[in-house]
């Protein structure tokens, strides 16, 4: 008797340390084994609301029941999510330029394509003002609309951002939703939208295979960052000489600056612009996943670590070498991955944990971030209690895992957090490389930080020239393409240590006295202000 107890005792006292040190490395094969279940064929690249997305789901909901994991949705795992869906009927749809009182016809895919994010009228007859990246940012005092006439008029800007703008903030003034906040208050009535030629992740060609397919929107007005927007297009860069005709500039000479992230002149056009466009709506529906795994502090475990990663892919799409399935494997199979293997790890080892985990898979991420937009300002435990969020979309682990990527690595002190436990596994961190492709507001991440709460996302970075070439192949020939399937090299070794570093991270945020801190200089710190409010 005495004896059991005291070795219970014992077993008390050792046991979290113990436990700690002695998890098992992730070697990568369980991580390859969900793959190939979420990026089957039968998934049919599990587009947002497709019976392939519910099939996934299911399997995911099957591996937490399993595993343990509490659901944590409104229904069970699940918290449903409505979208309306907007399909463009492009021969009832055209565009033309004016020049000198004539219109020339556009031609819908090659000349541009309508974006239908935005609700588009039916019939815009415009003049176009060129206002260069578009983009008012008092905090630099920088203010591309400055002294410009934009009322009743088409703002036409080149993506991207002068380089004395830091990256995060200037992709925060990227979004949709913050760019036309300050065309609209300007008196613009439309967009054209020219991708900055040097920073095109996926050619022009591949864009305009799948222009036709529906985009959505969360339905509700709340969540409706372009009221008034009437105009949306993107246009082709290789064909926007024929927006400048007549301005004395053009546009070889505009794409060279934005290239080097220089400031961009101002001025009207010559051209104006005439659009129909004829676009057929619908309700579609879609869930997020959420599961939790108590902490065991008593005060702490009433918080929450939360691990996002979205399951939603592009689903069936234009045939690209005769396939038409776009899977999705990297993009995101291996981030939904990544948490049924660190949930699973965690739930053997509870004890490692002092605040609880939330595990949410979103829907909707490749229809603009739309299912953790929805959970963010819904969430489904009480909305202070989560403290950060780690979100993994793509972290493609193509090459040895030396270095890893640290988006928002200098906004919160979860980037010193990550940086600490990168380093402890003989693994360096950088900030984004990149600034101009946006990354750190193109995934779930940035739904959290909207909402006030620290947020990081992760990806493994290229070391070498011969490293860099792989992953930029990568994007040219896979990314969003069929060919993003089971059929393509992954080091699994990689991806274990990735798994390793992501639920070391998950501890020691968990554990940590203080919950995570904007720093005092982040731009994004303003959101938890407001929401503390
Ligand atoms: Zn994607």
């Amino acid at each position: 008797m005495k004896k059991a107890l005291l070795s219970i005792l014992f077993a008390l006292v050792l046991v979290p340390a113990l436990a700690q040190e002695s998890l098992p490395s992730f070697d990568g094969k369980s991580w390859w084994e969900h793959i190939k279940v979420l990026a089957d064929d039968n998934m049919e690249g599990r587009d947002t609301g497709s019976p392939g997305l519910k099939r996934a789901e299911a399997y995911v909901v099957g591996q937490l029941k399993t595993t343990g994991l509490q659901p944590a949705g409104l229904k069970g795992y699940y918290q449903p999510v409505k979208f309306e869906s907007r399909h463009l009927i492009e021969r009832e749809s055209s565009a033309a330029l004016v020049h000198e009182g004539k219109p020339e016809a556009l031609t819908l895919g090659e000349d541009a394509i309508f974006s239908t994010r935005a609700d588009l009228a039916p019939k815009v007859d415009a003049p176009l003002v060129f206002v260069g990246y578009g983009l008012s940012i008092p905090e630099k005092e920088f203010d591309d609309l400055a002294g410009l006439d934009l009322k009743g008029k088409v703002a036409v800007y080149i993506t991207g951002s002068p380089s004395q703008i830091p990256s995060a903030l200037a992709s925060h003034h990227q979004t949709a939703g913050e760019r036309w906040k300050a065309l609209r208050a300007a008196g613009a009535v439309g967009i054209v939208s020219i991708p900055n030629p040097a920073s095109m992740d996926v050619p022009w060609a591949r864009v305009a295979l799948n222009r036709l397919h529906p985009s959505m929107e969360l339905a509700g007005a709340e969540f409706n960052e372009t009221e008034g927007e009437k105009l949306a297009l993107t246009f082709n860069p290789a064909h926007a000489d024929k927006l400048f005709a007549g301005s004395g500039h053009n546009f070889q000479e505009l794409a060279e600056l934005a290239k080097e992230r220089q400031p961009l002149p101002h001025f009207p056009l010559t051209v104006s612009i005439q659009a129909k466009a004829k676009v057929k709506k619908k309700i579609v529906e879609s869930a997020n996943l959420v599961a939790s795994l108590p902490g065991n502090d008593t005060q702490l475990k009433n918080e929450y670590v939360v691990l996002s990663a979205h399951i939603d892919h592009v689903g069936i799409g234009e045939p690209v070498n005769g396939d038409r399935i776009y899977n999705g494997a990297m993009d995101n199979a291996s981030g939904v991955a990544v948490l049924l293997d660190v949930a699973a790890s965690l739930k053997k080892h509870p004890e490692n944990l002092k605040r609880s985990l939330l595990f949410v898979f979103v829907t909707g991420e490749e229809k603009g971030l739309l299912g953790s937009k929805y959970f963010a300002a819904h969430p489904t435990v009480d909305p202070k209690s989560m403290v950060a969020d780690i979100n993994i979309d793509m972290f493609r682990p193509l090459v040895p895992l030396k270095m890893l990527t640290v988006l928002g690595m200098a906004e919160s002190d979860l980037g010193d957090a990550a940086r600490q436990v990168a380093e402890s596994v003989g693994v360096s961190v950088q900030p984004d490389p990149q600034p101009l492709r946006n990354v750190f507001v193109r995934s779930d991440q940035y739904s959290f930080i909207r909402h006030g709460i620290p947020a990081l996302a992760l990806d493994i970075a290229p070391t070498t020239p011969e490293e860099k070439q792989i992953y930029q192949d990568w994007l040219t020939n896979r990314y969003h393409a069929p060919s993003d399937d089971l059929n393509q090299p992954v080091d699994l070794a990689a991806a274990g240590k990735y798994e390793d570093i992501i639920r070391l991270l998950l501890i020691k945020v968990a554990d940590d006295a203080e919950r995570p801190q904007w720093k005092t200089d982040s731009f994004f710190r303003r959101y938890a202000e407001a929401a503390s409010k």
